[in-house]
């Protein structure tokens, strides 16, 4: 982290303590746990749907800050999209993250989701950052269980 600029770290660290949509959510239409062995970050997402829509989307992990500060980006930025349009803001966000060139990123386009890219330039973390997403995909697919 100590590379990460100092204000998408600032950014990563408020979400880390005051996250966003954090706790058990009950009564929840699907859920699933994500796991990444790598750092030891267990995230587990429900959703509360209705009709297509996510009308409620919460977490609850423990993990380092960069998984809770993706999963309450996550929650953030899902919440009201349809399961299509979550799955595709799944695979945009796991591709700026992943893909080999690198992403334009602007404060101003991503928001918050600029700190969390700025984790690119720590390889052994991308899978920090990107567990809160594929449990969320997991979730909306009914499988339950995601492992990093
Ligand atoms: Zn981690």
């Amino acid at each position: 982290m100590d590379d990460l600029n100092d204000l998408y770290q600032d950014i990563i660290l408020s979400h880390n303590k005051r996250p966003k949509n954090e706790g058990i959510l009950e009564p929840c239409d699907c859920q699933a746990e994500g796991y990444n062995p790598l750092c030891g970050d267990r995230i587990t997402v429900y959703v509360r749907q209705n009709e297509s829509l996510l009308e409620k989307v919460q977490f609850l992990g423990e993990g380092c800050a960069i998984s809770r500060a993706s999963a309450s980006m996550m929650t953030s930025q899902v919440v009201g999209l349809d399961q299509e349009a979550a799955e595709a803001k799944i695979a945009e966000v796991v591709a700026l993250l992943l893909q080999e060139e690198e992403p334009e990123v602007d404060l101003a386009v991503h928001g918050d989701l600029a700190a969390l890219l700025g984790v690119r330039k720590f390889p052994a973390r991308i899978k920090c950052a990107t567990l809160a997403w594929h449990a969320l995909g997991a979730a909306l697919r009914g499988e339950g269980k995601h492992e990093a």
